[in-house]
């Protein structure tokens, strides 16, 4: 890398659909890069295929590039010096430089038709010739002739001249290292259809040199498009940036990609109650590694420390349990206030057990309604959740006053049993005479049951867990008791008692 020329890289996504774990991963380690390299990160729409290319997708990927947090520097509604960027709005920039290039007699107008083409094709399969791309037929054209038919309205293409004597063209690419392509096998490929628009290998070069992109950064299927790629650069005498080509990210068993697998678009993920910074980080390492170790790589540490020599060239399988991992971990870690807020109390929300009026939806102030009883409540659900839906069950016991819904087969296991009716009974006396209704005090008044009932205590403390959450999974006795408060937790006690009698 030329080390003082500014960094500026650019995520160019082609809005055909949603924006896909591939395309996100791409525009992670564009994003990375130039902050660890104090460049520029660029977005651009790259949306010349009007058939395929719509707005809506254009917003859906604008939406999931916020929800990554990769803010752009230049690009949609942020604008910058190099606009506009979206390709649809440059197509007059591609027709002048085209118009450049066959002036200058890099490029000329080809009037072969489909057929003749096709003809051509088929002939040089029959002769066996190792060359079978375009025959170069209208390259030597006069130019005034040439000129004289475009104006008679005679439909035409505009191809490039590949040099003969070019040789071999060689990408220099950060993941592959060198990889050589004979330049004969290019042929003098097309940059601007007869419809008038650009091909991709022309736009994209175009509008790469014009932003004076630095370094491309993109997935492996567009390596073989490079060697053409550099042929525009060399036409336009523009430099050629640094290359880094990333590999796939295969499914779990090595297969390409698909629905197949699950998940698939980055909303989706979002739906499903992954973080984003988790999300971020497990992606960024399909493929990438801090130090060949190190799984938990936050945001402002990729943001510093990621470098193009740490990318594998070799394909990358998803791994959906090492995202669970780290999504996991990333909750665990947060502090109880985050947790409500940002995922607590909008999975309560949205769950319904939380009544919010219209204009009290705001998380913050729910918090604040009973800020302690929030943090205790993150505080026993945090370690126990792997994605943000999975507090909603956790939760509902407290939200069923005295009659909690009972699982059939811990009642049967635990209060349908001898001894359910004096554990009930003993552990009712033992918590009335608490006053200060905290974890610690319930637990303590609790705790001599085992010994008083000469029971075990794994016991004792089933059937008071059953008689309060309902199951015998629930989270700690002692805190859920303590969110219950006193008078919910008795009254269950109570009604417990009427079933085991
Ligand atoms: N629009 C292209 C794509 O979505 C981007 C190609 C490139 O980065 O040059 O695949």
């Amino acid at each position: 890398m030329s080390q003082n020329k500014q960094v500026r890289v650019r995520f160019a996504p082609s809005p055909t659909g949603k924006l896909h774990i591939g395309g996100a991963r791409t525009a992670i380690y564009n994003w990375a890069f130039a902050r660890a390299n104090g460049g520029t990160f660029i977005l651009r729409i790259d949306d010349t295929d009007p058939a395929r290319s719509t707005d809506e997708n254009t917003q859906i990927i604008l939406r999931a590039m916020r929800w990554l947090g990769l803010d752009w520097d230049e690009g949609p509604d942020k604008g910058g010096d190099f606009g506009p960027y979206a390709q649809t709005e440059r197509l007059e920039i591609y027709r002048k430089a085209a118009h450049s290039l066959l002036a200058e007699g890099k490029a000329y107008p080809c009037f072969c038709t489909p057929e003749k083409l096709a003809a051509d094709k088929k002939a040089a399969e029959e002769r066996h010739d190792s060359f079978q791309g375009y025959q170069r037929t209208c390259r030597n054209i006069d130019p005034a002739e040439a000129q004289a038919r475009i104006e008679a309205g005679e439909p035409y293409t505009i191809r490039i001249k590949v040099p003969l004597d070019r040789g071999d063209v060689i990408v220099h690419d950060a993941v592959h290292g060198d990889v050589t392509f004979n330049a004969r096998e290019l042929d003098d490929f097309i940059i601007f259809r007869s419809d008038g628009t650009p091909t991709y290998n022309f736009a994209t070069v175009v509008d790469d040199a014009l932003m004076g992109i630095t370094h491309i950064i993109r997935g492996d299927d567009h390596l073989s498009n490079t060697p053409r790629q550099i042929m525009v650069y060399e036409a336009l005498d523009a430099p050629v940036p640094e290359f880094a080509h990333i590999s796939m990210i295969l499914g779990p068993d090595g297969k390409k990609l698909s629905k197949r697998h699950g998940a698939t678009s980055v909303e989706e993920y979002r739906d499903a109650g992954y973080l984003s910074d988790a999300f971020v980080n497990y992606l960024a390492l399909l493929g990438w590694s801090l130090d060949g170790e190190t799984t938990i790589v936050p945001r402002d540490v990729l943001a510093s420390q990621f470098s193009l020599d740490h990318v594998s060239k070799n394909p990358a399988k998803s791994d959906p349990e090492r995202l669970n991992w780290i999504n996991a971990t990333y909750l665990s870690v947060m502090d109880n206030k985050t947790f409500s807020v940002q995922v607590l109390i909008p999975e309560l929300v949205s769950a319904g057990l939380e009544p919010v009026s219209d204009t009290e939806t705001d998380a913050e102030k729910i918090y604040a309604t009973r800020p302690a009883w929030y943090d205790l409540l993150s505080e026993i659900l945090k370690p126990r959740t792997t994605v943000s839906p999975d507090v909603v069950e956790k939760s509902r016991f407290l939200y069923e006053g005295a009659e909690v819904t009972f699982d059939e087969k811990s009642v049967s296991k635990s209060l349908a049993k001898d001894g359910a009716v004096s554990i009930l009974e003993a552990a009712h006396a033992a918590l009335l005479p608490v006053s200060e209704w905290t974890p610690a005090n319930i637990d303590a008044a609790l705790e001599v049951l085992p010994e008083q009932l000469d029971l075990k205590k794994r016991v004792v403390f089933q059937a008071v867990r059953v008689a309060e959450c309902g199951n015998m999974v629930s989270p700690p006795l002692g805190e859920s008791m303590a969110l219950l408060g006193k008078d919910i937790a008795l009254a269950r006690l109570e009604r417990a008692l009427k079933i085991a009698q």
